[in-house]
């Protein structure tokens, strides 16, 4: 499996500073055996797709709406990203999580959407601080992931999900897991899912990923990529993660 890249720049950016970062960042090799995604905001999905087009680089959105219904004010929907140029789209992030406190059946409900809509979902899951320190990281996993039992249906398209297994509290931290701890929990979701339905489905690493970890992060045998948030800010910086092996 190719190693994919994602740079979730949150809600940090100006249209300035996003013309200034892509200059950069096509000014640099970019590395052919990756899968390199964007996730800028919502307003700067367009331009990116325009600024980007002609290159082996991909752009997500960060997060898409439960229902296709026109009355959600506020909301973008899988179909509006896909019009836009995406290709994914974040499900699922801890902060969307925490923010909106969506019911297992919303998280399906996007899954389901984007993947109708022709998007590979990003499916973030991971653990409080609490439920780590009391050792309950894969139960809470396995709850987490059987928003994925109302697909599982149809096997096809389970295979266009991408996972990211996201510690809550790594993220913006500074502090990551051992590399023990990631490989391990990267195994166990993918064995969990390989189990369960049947498919191998590539599964991540995110949280306080720099270029100075990227190298044995991406290295684990269980890990096939990683999100970035913070260091995905610097164009130099994320280069080197996305050179990093
Ligand atoms: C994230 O927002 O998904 C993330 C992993 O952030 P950071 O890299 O800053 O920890």
């Amino acid at each position: 499996m190719k190693n994919t890249i994602i740079a979730n720049w949150k809600m940090s950016a100006s249209l300035e500073g996003v013309h200034a970062y892509v200059s950069t960042f096509k000014s640099l090799k970019i590395p052919k055996d990756r899968d390199i995604i964007f996730c800028p905001p919502t307003p700067y999905l367009t331009f990116m797709d325009g600024a980007l087009s002609g290159m082996p680089l991909y752009i997500g959105a960060q997060d898409c709406a439960a229902s296709q219904k026109i009355s959600n004010t506020g909301e973008a929907s899988a179909d509006m990203l896909k019009d836009v140029g995406c290709s994914h789209v974040i499900v699922g992030h801890s902060e969307v999580r925490q923010r909106t406190n969506p019911t297992q059946k919303d998280i399906s409900a996007k899954l389901q959407n984007a993947i109708d809509s022709g998007l590979h979902p990003i499916f973030c899951v991971g653990e409080s601080l609490e439920i780590y320190k009391i050792n309950k990281t894969k139960d809470h996993l396995e709850e987490q992931l059987k928003a994925l039992d109302a697909l599982a249906k149809e096997k096809a398209p389970l295979k266009n999900i991408l996972i990211a297994y996201e510690p809550i509290w790594a993220i913006g931290t500074g502090i990551i897991p051992t590399m023990t701890e990631i490989e391990d929990i990267c195994a166990f979701i993918a064995e969990h899912i390989s189990k369960t339905y049947n498919i191998a489905i590539p599964v991540l690493y995110g949280g306080s990923v720099k270029g100075k970890n990227a190298g044995e992060i991406l290295s684990l045998p269980s890990v096939n990529g990683v999100l970035v948030g913070g260091a995905s800010l610097d164009p130099k910086e994320f280069h080197k993660i996305c050179m990093a092996d």
